[in-house]
């Protein structure tokens, strides 16, 4: 079982199922050449797709094209059914910067064909996270700069204030469909930029002024 820690503290939490939202943020969906959604676009990693920093992303010999996604993770505490927005709080442990990494030649495939993400974005490796920072040491989640850089130059860099779907209302939406448990993650979309990475890149992955991740890539 995968699990993740609180940054500075021993206890290991078993992570949950992780739930994704696509194109959350405009400038990305335009990049996508997709359209703005009018609600959130939903898809899952299994836990199994969790590495923790440091680890090696490791390209499966089923893609030549996998591209990085930075973006916030919402890090649940205590489940829920049908959580308004306005309590969404109570409900978060913390936050954590993650890679949304994705085959985007077999993503694109499975688009053509009406057909489902989850190999495109579910393999192994797939889902590098931080520890979580704790909700109280931030003072507003929706503010935060989140930055990927390859080999050092910067890739992606954007605030969490770009979001379409905030996180409580992502929360709500998400909790009338899916029961919220404790240690479940909520991938929150990635902002414009993203892009291929080759065997041999160093990709991080940052939340500025609180987390930083750090991952070689190397092939299957
Ligand atoms: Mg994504």
């Amino acid at each position: 079982m995968k699990t993740i820690k609180i940054k500075n503290k021993d206890n290991e939490f078993p992570v949950g199922k992780i739930l994704c939202l696509g194109r959350n943020y405009i400038e990305h969906a335009k990049e996508m050449k997709a359209e703005i959604p009018s609600k959130p676009v939903v898809f899952l990693k299994p836990s199994s797709a969790i590495i923790r920093n440091g680890e090696n992303i490791i390209i499966p010999n089923i893609s030549k094209e996998l591209h990085h996604e930075v973006e916030l993770v919402i890090v649940i505490g205590s489940g829920g059914k049908n959580i308004p927005a306005k309590d969404a709080d109570d409900h978060i442990l913390g936050y954590a910067v993650g890679l949304d990494m994705t085959l985007r030649d077999v993503q694109n495939e499975a688009k053509t064909k009406g057909l489902p993400w989850t190999v495109a974005k579910g393999f192994d490796t797939s889902a590098p996270i931080s520890d979580i920072i704790e909700k109280d040491k931030i003072s507003d989640p929706q503010n935060l700069a989140i930055m990927c850089k390859v080999n050092g130059a910067i890739r992606q860099k954007s605030s969490t204030s770009n979001m379409i779907f905030s996180i409580q209302t992502v929360i709500e939406y998400l909790s009338s469909i899916f029961t919220l448990e404790t240690g479940d993650l909520i991938f929150t979309g990635t902002p414009e930029g993203v892009g291929l990475v080759n065997s041999g890149d160093i990709i991080e992955a940052e939340i500025e002024g609180f987390i930083k991740i750090s991952h070689p890539v190397i092939t299957a």
